[in-house]
């Protein structure tokens, strides 16, 4: 699911201390990716520095 990011949801994000990236999800290893071998790069916390990327939520996301 792809969803456009605003100011809103930045301020909410820190707010809330939503968690969404694979560096909070179970199935990931800093080392080894993806237990399910997904494709990480737009899920982990690095592309949310650019305010203006797309919101891409992970559907096996578990959190830790
Ligand atoms: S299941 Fe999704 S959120 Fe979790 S490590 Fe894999 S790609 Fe990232």
């Amino acid at each position: 699911m792809k969803v456009e990011q605003d100011a809103r949801f930045r301020e909410q994000r820190e707010r809330f201390r939503l968690r969404w990236n694979c560096e909070d999800c179970a199935l990931f290893d800093p080392d080894e990716g993806c237990a399910h071998g997904f494709p990480t790069h737009r899920h982990r916390a690095s592309r949310y520095d650019d305010p203006t990327a797309d919101l891409l939520f992970c559907k096996d996301f578990e959190l830790t």
